[in-house]
């Protein structure tokens, strides 16, 4: 992919995130078919909360409502007045549910709100009857996560009053998985029978259980809608197997300086690295002010003209050095290019590296990127004869 184009914005960026949308296409409707496969009308919704895990909610929306995807969900109501300016008519339904005082905005942008317990319940009826309008609401049982969501004896009074619904449509019943992503944990199946017992007591509404691990428990699991988000953006949703989607986001960032330092020498803050040897250090153009950890420092590498390098040292807010000791000179010159994210080191193995998860690497990419946002299946751009180049 070149980046460097004479009319390309990108070419004064100190860094470069391209988000690949044709990627994240495709893994839509990978998930969608696979709610298929057993031949019942399962339909696949898109959670856009975080930005869209960095993505873009407001480029990623339309793609997804493009392809097909006629259900949106995010966190807070902020996310869904914004998205609600790019995507008119899907609905949109916001899992924090109704602060108290919302009601207004959540009709204003006719945005639906997941209820997690009775008082937002009432509320939302109330609001109900005070707009007149049949409003749309969503039911999230907590079967086991034990954050939002209607507990036990909340929902076992709603089944016992569903007079408590009168005057709003119920649109989908709902609820999350705690480990979805260990299939062999007997919490899966757990959930699964809780969530089936309150279905069966609240028959005539859609019902939603499965995450993005969650499609990959089987069918049992996808019920008529599949709520995904991190597989939408390449995140692995079988850890520990072959990552079954299409990788989405690249990070290229450019080296500012390479200097020639002695042995024994400290790089950066507080001297945390020394060199063993006479050395080459890059110090290229990222930081923790741009999502990548400070405890990356030492310990991860980044991709150079086929090149493995170890980063070293502390992470800067700005800046990150590198030891490049070991790769040709022409290759690490100011302005070259390292590969942070790309095909080398993956969110998945980035996250390892920084003892977290990739959710929380994608949700941390900087606001200071440059955004490209491709399609690796576009067409390659055709030369002067007409054939691809
Ligand atoms: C974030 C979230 C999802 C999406 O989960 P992924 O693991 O990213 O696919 C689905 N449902 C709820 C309630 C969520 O909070």
């Amino acid at each position: 992919m070149s980046i460097l184009a004479d009319d390309d914005p990108a070419r004064r960026a100190g860094a470069i995130l391209s988000i690949d949308l044709g990627a994240i296409a495709a893994n839509w409707r990978g998930l969608r078919d696979a709610g298929r496969a057993t031949g019942r009308p399962v339909d696949c919704a898109a959670v856009l909360k975080a930005d869209a895990y960095g993505t873009g909610a407001a480029v990623v929306g339309p793609l997804l409502a493009a392809e097909g995807c006629r259900q949106f969900f995010v966190a807070h109501i902020e996310e869904g007045i914004a998205l609600r300016r790019v995507l008119p008519e899907p609905p949109i339904y916001v899992l924090n549910g109704l602060l108290p005082g919302t009601e207004g905005d959540f009709v204003e942008h006719r945005l639906v709100p997941v209820l997690n317990h009775l008082g937002q319940l009432n509320a939302w009826r109330a609001a109900a009857q005070r707009f007149n309008l049949a409003l749309d609401a969503v039911v999230h049982l907590d079967t086991g996560m034990h954050r939002l969501g209607f507990g036990a004896e909340d929902a076992q009074f709603l089944i016992n009053e569903r007079g408590r619904l009168r005057g709003l449509r119920l649109a989908l019943i709902m609820s999350h998985l705690v480990s979805s992503e260990e299939p062999s944990n007997p919490i899966n199946g757990e959930q699964l029978s809780r969530f089936r017992t309150f279905v069966r007591a609240m028959p005539g509404a859609p019902t939603s259980l499965a995450n993005s691990s969650g499609i990959f428990l089987g069918p049992d699991y996808h019920f008529d809608l599949l709520r995904p988000g991190a597989a939408l953006y390449g995140i692995n949703p079988l850890p520990g197997q072959p990552n079954p989607m299409l990788e989405v986001v690249t990070l290229q960032v450019r080296i500012l300086q390479t200097r020639q330092i002695d042995a024994f020498q400290t790089v950066g803050y507080g001297g945390a690295w020394r060199s063993a040897r006479p050395s080459r250090i890059a110090t290229i153009a990222l930081g923790y002010a741009d999502g990548y950890f400070r405890n990356l420092g030492n310990r991860t590498f980044v991709h150079l003209a086929g090149h493995t390098v170890p980063v070293i040292g502390r992470i800067s807010m700005d800046l990150v050095t590198i030891d490049v000791t070991d790769v040709p000179e022409a290759d690490c010159q100011p302005g070259a290019i390292v590969e942070i994210l790309g095909p080398h080191l993956t969110p998945d193995i980035l996250a390892d590296h920084a003892r977290t998860n990739a959710y929380e690497v994608m949700t941390a990419l900087g606001r200071r990127y440059h955004r490209a946002y491709v399609d690796r299946f576009a067409e390659a751009p055709a030369d002067e004869t007409g054939e691809p180049a």
